[in-house]
């Protein structure tokens, strides 16, 4: 898989995903198809006469525990693991095509989507890839959560969270540019509080939750333990994170910083730099950077999932 990283790619075969929701716990199929260069990520609704939706941060919904996408009162609900696998793998054009309103939670992460674009492969289109550049610093701050996107060349985060026992105070770094995504972050799964389940569930959210797609914690730790990495929380964070960020319609150019962030936090820095037109700019990528996703086919082979997706 060498990709060159100034054109745009899509999946070089369909692909097709069965789960319940994270949130709703409704089954559903999910098919990737490739699409056109220049077509970006859109979403259809095979139930609902193959409605679209695109994944640009002005169809965003209601965002609290997950993302959701709303076009015309039509939902999509929970997009951010599959974006952030496109996005870390360098798919710009697919069409994702459900039968139901919320994208299949699989086993947490976004692993399963790396595993399978890397079966089919990722073909180069011809059309000069455009990114968001960062012009200034945009930031958004909520007494302690804060998050910020500087100027920078390539892609990079630094998050940091501090949540009660057992996560407490992590912070990590990623630079998207060196080739660790489908190693070191798609891998990381979504987690949550035993002590707040019952919050949730009345709240009628976590429905499809299980020990197979989330790390269930309590003061004492993960009760389905092993983790995939010492600060698999971090990492799923800044998996969320690449995610919600999108939702600005193209790769980002610059440097995040997020701290103690979520999913509101990161979609009003989305909704922040679209309305900031002056803080960016349409930018192509030059020829001779480093190549997108190169690396993953023979890294990942190494890394055995511990939970297998439904
Ligand atoms: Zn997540």
């Amino acid at each position: 898989m060498n990709n060159p990283a100034h054109l745009e790619q899509t999946i070089a075969a369909p692909l097709e995903f069965s789960g319940i929701g994270l949130h709703s716990g409704a089954p559903v199929t999910l098919r990737l198809l490739p699409a056109p260069a220049g077509s970006g990520i859109v979403f259809r609704r095979t139930d609902l006469e193959n409605y679209e939706i695109s994944a640009t941060g002005r169809n965003v919904a209601k965002v609290s525990y997950a993302t959701s996408l709303m076009r015309q009162g039509v939902l999509i609900s929970t997009t951010e693991h599959l974006l952030s696998a496109l996005v870390g793998m360098g798919v710009d054009n697919v069409i994702a095509e459900l039968d139901n309103l919320e994208l299949p939670i699989l086993d947490g992460s976004a692993l399963p989507y790396v595993q399978a674009f890397q079966s089919v492969g990722i073909r180069t289109q011809r059309r000069r890839r455009e990114t968001v550049r960062i012009l200034c610093p945009v930031e958004v701050r909520d007494g302690k959560r804060f998050i910020g996107v500087y100027p920078g060349s390539g892609y990079s985060i630094r998050y940091t969270i501090d949540f009660p026992a057992p996560i407490g105070y992590q912070t990590a770094c990623v630079d998207l540019a060196a080739e660790t995504y489908g190693k070191t972050i798609a891998p990381a799964r979504t987690f949550g509080y035993k002590a707040d389940e019952k919050k949730l569930r009345d709240m009628g959210l976590i429905r499809g939750a299980s020990p197979e797609c989330t790390i269930v914690l309590t003061p004492e730790g993960p009760e389905n333990g092993p983790l995939r990495f010492p600060d698999e929380y971090v990492r799923h964070k800044i998996l969320d994170l690449i995610g919600d960020l999108a939702l600005a319609g193209r790769r980002i150019e610059g440097h995040v910083v997020a701290e103690r962030a979520g999913h509101a936090m990161h979609a009003a820095l989305v909704s922040r730099l679209m309305k900031d037109r002056s803080a960016w700019e349409f930018a192509h990528v030059p020829a001779e950077t480093e190549p997108i996703g190169e690396f993953v086919a023979a890294e990942s082979e190494r890394y055995s999932p511990v939970l297998v997706g439904a």
